[in-house]
């Protein structure tokens, strides 16, 4: 025992996370009000001629004190908080406003696509949500595109999913994001409210060295195919990844070995450089 009796399952390395899960929920909560998030944007690319496809829009955090936090640490405590309502609004309304100014700058063949969390999902309508985003934004909605993971996607209601069709009709894309890590069965993708399927990158990670997620890598490319969607490979560090993937017949890419995230500011310079238009 630790010697403290009834104290003993009450471990210090719990008390350490409990006591920064609630510095961090307070920091946040700072960092919104001095608008201290900002976006990076990462290129899609198709496999055929590498032109840009979209840009993810990543959020980012640079602390003052802590440096550079990681989405995959202050998401969880933003969603178990519901913080991510506001934070996603913010990060919605600036991702907008962004592709916005770069297809008024000519960037027209290319569009954004936004995370978007259940608890986002769970707390409002949506629809008005986002048609109000391009309302103030005066994007076009064919170059907004949706990003929805796959445990969120088969645990919504049928409202949610009525609210995500609306979306569709009016030209905004949608993506089941993180696919293959959710256990929906391959069937349950006809039913969904989607246009791309993006593979995790765990199927990437994993296709050298065990040939099972290969096969089911093929099984996804084949089955989008059929089905009429696109289908974005993760993760995409290595060229021989690029080409496995490309034999596979997956569109589009996205990973390292195309760009790091980046900021509008280096992607301004870059894409309008290159004329992609
Ligand atoms: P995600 O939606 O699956 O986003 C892709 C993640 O993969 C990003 O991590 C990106 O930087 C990373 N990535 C891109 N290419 C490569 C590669 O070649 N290799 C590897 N190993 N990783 C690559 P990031 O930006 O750290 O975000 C992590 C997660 O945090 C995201 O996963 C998403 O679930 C969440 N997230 C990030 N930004 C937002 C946001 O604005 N809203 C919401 N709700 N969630 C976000
Ligand atoms: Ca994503
Ligand atoms: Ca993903
Ligand atoms: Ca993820």
């Amino acid at each position: 025992t630790d010697g403290r009796g009834i104290f003993k399952v009450y471990s210090p390395e719990m008390g350490k996370k409990i006591r920064r899960y609630h510095y961090l929920l307070e920091e946040m909560r700072l960092a919104i009000a001095s608008s201290s998030f900002h976006l990076s944007f990462q290129p899609i690319v198709h496999v055929d001629d590498c032109a840009i496809d979209y840009f993810e829009a990543l959020v980012r955090w640079d602390h003052p004190v802590e440096g550079s936090i990681t989405p995959d640490e202050f998401i969880p405590i933003a969603e178990e908080s519901n913080l991510i309502l506001e934070l996603g609004d913010w990060i919605m309304l600036e991702s907008c406003r962004q592709m916005s100014a770069w297809y008024n700058a000519g960037m027209k063949k290319v569009s954004i696509s936004v995370n978007i969390s259940g608890v986002q999902l769970k707390h409002y309508d949506i629809y008005e949500w986002v048609m109000e985003k391009l309302a103030k934004t005066g994007l076009p909605a064919k170059a907004l595109m949706l990003e929805i993971t796959e445990s969120t996607l088969i645990k919504a209601s049928n409202k949610i999913i009525q609210s995500l069709e609306k979306l569709r009709s009016e030209g905004i894309t949608i993506a089941i994001d993180d696919f293959g890590t959710g256990f929906s069965s391959l069937s349950t993708l006809a039913d969904l409210p989607i246009d791309v399927i993006k593979l995790d990158k765990l199927f990437v990670a994993q296709a050298n060295d065990n040939l099972k997620y290969n096969e089911i890598m093929h099984s996804v490319s084949e089955l989008g195919r059929k089905l009429g969607l696109k289908v974005v490979a993760e993760g995409v560090e290595e060229l021989a990844q690029f080409e496995l993937v490309k034999s596979m017949g997956i569109n589009s890419v996205q990973g390292y070995l195309v760009s790091h995230p980046e900021s509008s500011v280096n992607v301004g310079h870059k894409v309008l450089q290159d004329n992609i238009n």
